[in-house]
């Protein structure tokens, strides 16, 4: 994790926030303490029962048996806790509706994609996603300025990772062009990672880097809800995504690739990607080079019913709902396949293909097509925060972590569609909701 999460300042955990003398924090460091029920840590297969977590400043300091006897404490006796969920692929400056008309992203202004960013911010923490990662925008580095304000404690948020702008090719799934607009009244800021060649690519990739991306993502094969391109076909060549594959390891981040055809997930793991967005149409030899690379996929594989339903009734372009008819089925096959063949799987829906704050949606979907329950939680937990580099802040209960918890009404094992209606969310020991 980064030093920005080290100044993060809440107002239960506020010991020395703006003090920098160690002494005044370690004597003042405020402390939360919370009995839970019923527990599932996010890494052991079991749930166990009765455990009292105690938070210093932030952190997870202990985790005991029984109920406290004293002092003030959260009493969650009837409930679940769980880890804070993390949701690896959103898009935290863009809103569902923005589908209808893609050219609203042209006259946007920072300080409206802020506002936009601040609200999805504070649902998408209420819904209990204490950790998001943010693939991409078009308004260049909103989320990032989001992740800034976030972790000043400008307002609330989950803790955000953000890969700035899309790499990806000219007319490509993440570069956006409209048919029939003209290209030179596209503001520049839309289109920083368009790129050519190895030699471009490694640029750009630089010029996130350089930024502040905490993870790259390139655009690998076509894009459903982007005009041009065919879903399945490569865009970018192994030779372009092995140059940012380069650029991201030097600077100790993570690459992943939007990728839905078999051909380019295969070059995008060939070129040594850490994970692979969508894998629609991942084939046999596809999935068999995940596992031998231990690649995840994250595969938005509840949005498809949406787009389907929704997208038709506000008429989105015909040519995306096509496109998605093309791949829901196929991805919710090849997720039942990666899944049995060992493929890590971690949660990212790919909000705000639907709203912000519906991300457990996708928990039952997960479950019917061959998850356990439990592998669909650690999905969203323990496996999500190994794979965006966070495993030891985030995704698990356990001493030395974040004390980001959330707790549910009843057993999440039993119904897994509980996870859409989170009664507490705590995040770095303050309690949010
Ligand atoms: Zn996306």
């Amino acid at each position: 994790m980064t030093q920005r999460f080290l100044l993060f300042c809440s107002s239960l955990a506020l010991a020395g926030c703006g003090d920098s003398t160690p002494d005044v924090e370690a004597t003042v460091a405020s402390q939360t303490t919370v009995f839970c029920g019923a527990l599932i840590d996010g890494i052991s297969n079991s749930p166990t029962i009765d455990k009292t977590i105690s938070i210093v400043g932030s952190r997870i300091v202990s985790i005991t048996e029984g109920k406290p006897t004293s002092g003030d404490f959260l009493d969650l006796s009837e409930h679940t806790c769980l880890p804070g969920l993390i949701d690896t692929h959103t898009h935290i400056m863009d809103n569902a509706g923005d589908t209808v008309d893609l050219s609203v992203y042209y006259h946007r202004t920072p300080a409206e994609e802020l506002e936009i960013a601040k609200e999805n911010a504070a649902v998408t923490l209420a819904a209990g996603f204490t950790t998001i990662r943010n693939l991409g925008a078009y308004g260049g580095w909103g989320a990032r300025e989001a992740r800034d304000a976030v972790n000043r404690g400008d307002f609330p948020g989950p803790r955000i990772q953000t890969s700035g702008f899309y790499l990806t090719i000219a007319g490509g799934g993440g570069d956006l062009v409209i048919p029939g607009y003209p290209e030179e009244d596209i503001p520049a800021r839309i289109r920083l990672g368009v790129a050519s060649g190895p030699d471009e690519f490694r640029e750009k990739a630089q010029a996130a880097v350089d930024g502040g991306a905490d993870v790259l993502k390139v655009l690998a094969s076509g894009a459903v809800l982007a005009f041009g391109g065919v879903p399945g076909a490569p865009e970018m060549t192994q030779e372009e995504l092995t140059a940012v594959v380069e650029v991201g390891h030097a600077a100790g981040i993570k690459i992943t690739a939007h990728a839905h055809g078999a051909q380019s997930i295969k070059d995008a793991i060939r070129a040594g990607v850490d994970s692979i967005e969508h894998a629609s149409l991942a084939d046999d030899e596809a999935i068999a080079l995940a596992v031998e690379h231990n690649v995840a996929f994250s595969m938005d594989v509840y949005n498809g019913s949406y787009i389907a339903t929704v997208g038709r009734e506000e008429g989105w372009p015909e040519e995306f709902i096509r496109k998605n008819d093309e791949t829901t089925e196929a991805q919710r096959q090849a997720f039942t396949k990666a899944h049995a063949a060992g493929v890590p799987i971690i949660f990212g829906t790919d909000a705000a293909v639907y709203p912000h704050g519906d991300n457990a949606l996708m928990f039952p979907i997960m479950v019917e097509r061959g998850m356990t329950p439990m592998e669909s939680i650690q999905a969203a937990t323990s496996v999500a925060a190994e794979f965006i580099g966070w495993a030891d802040d985030v995704g698990a209960l356990v001493e030395g972590r974040y004390g980001d918890l959330i707790a549910v009404k009843g057993d999440p094992l039993e119904d897994i569609s509980i996870l859409q209606k989170v009664d507490v969310v705590v995040k770095g020991g303050e309690r949010y909701q």
